[in-house]
């Protein structure tokens, strides 16, 4: 076979999650599969510093809704993978944070192996893990919670469903992806099945990023203080957490003095 023969073959097509935003935070791997890729399709919530990463000779192809324009869908996005796939480019499919999560991506993997190509999965920082890191918080904690949610305000239908009793129990920890819109509704579900007012839930937007913003709210205060903060950028809604802030001030000289 020749070399030239072998270039057109179909490769894999790497689903690669950029992480939240900032670089940093992106894996070794996933910096490699950015750098070496013929076109790179990408979510609108990859952020514009890890873009800016990939090389000028790479092809940046726009999936958002800004790039495709409003009317185009799951399966025009599906086909313009299958299509740069089927030229034998090497390609990167890009989505924010883990592209296991909440990124439509079982239905592009369907569409790849529904085409006969192959695809492999590079996983990336969850938005979650770097809004909880923000806050000061873990995620799961020894007396308060032994499992967390990762839920969303939205799905296909409109406002998503969810097991209302077991969020309203204390302790109860949930990462709400997709929610702004959604969050009288998350509010006035969790009230009626018995959740305490006083919950908080903090709102994480731009998590990572250099415009990170961290607003706290309780159950009770959550839409009032949303349209007050006038969120634009992707946000969280960590339902059960409040940021750490005292005891995170008074913890830094402590390390300093160890170091
Ligand atoms: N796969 C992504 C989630 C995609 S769904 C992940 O693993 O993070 C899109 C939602 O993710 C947004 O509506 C928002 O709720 C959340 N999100 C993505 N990036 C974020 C960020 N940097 N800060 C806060 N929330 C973010």
């Amino acid at each position: 076979m020749t070399r030239d023969l072998q270039k057109t073959l179909p490769q894999p097509v790497a689903f690669v999650g950029s992480g939240p935003g900032d670089p940093d935070l992106l894996t070794v791997k996933a910096l490699r599969a950015l750098q070496t890729a013929d076109v790179v399709i990408h979510d609108r919530l990859v952020s514009a510093d890890i873009l800016a990463l990939i090389g000028s000779r790479t092809r940046l192809r726009n999936a958002g809704k800004e790039g495709f324009g409003p009317s185009l869908g799951q399966d025009a996005i599906n086909q313009v993978i299958v299509d740069e796939a089927k030229t034998g480019a090497c390609v990167v499919r890009l989505k924010s944070g883990d592209p296991t999560v909440f990124g439509r991506l079982d239905e592009e993997l369907d569409a790849i192996t529904d085409a006969g190509l192959d695809y492999i999965i590079m996983p990336g920082l969850t938005s979650t893990s770097a809004a909880v890191a923000a806050l000061g918080q873990s995620l799961t904690k020894r007396g308060r919670n032994t499992a967390v949610r990762l839920i969303t305000g939205h799905d296909m239908q409109g406002y998503a469903d969810q097991d209302w009793r077991a969020l309203a129990r204390n302790g109860e920890v949930a990462a709400i992806y997709m929610a702004k819109k959604a969050a009288r509704f998350i509010q006035g579900r969790l009230l009626m099945h018995g959740a305490t007012p006083s919950t908080p839930v903090t709102i994480v937007e731009n998590a990572s990023r250099p415009d990170q913003r961290i607003v706290s709210a309780t159950l009770a205060t959550l839409p009032a203080i949303l349209a007050e903060a006038d969120i634009t950028g992707p946000a969280l809604l960590m339902y059960g957490l409040a940021p750490r802030e005292a005891a995170r001030t008074t913890a830094l000289p402590q390390i300093q003095e160890i170091i």
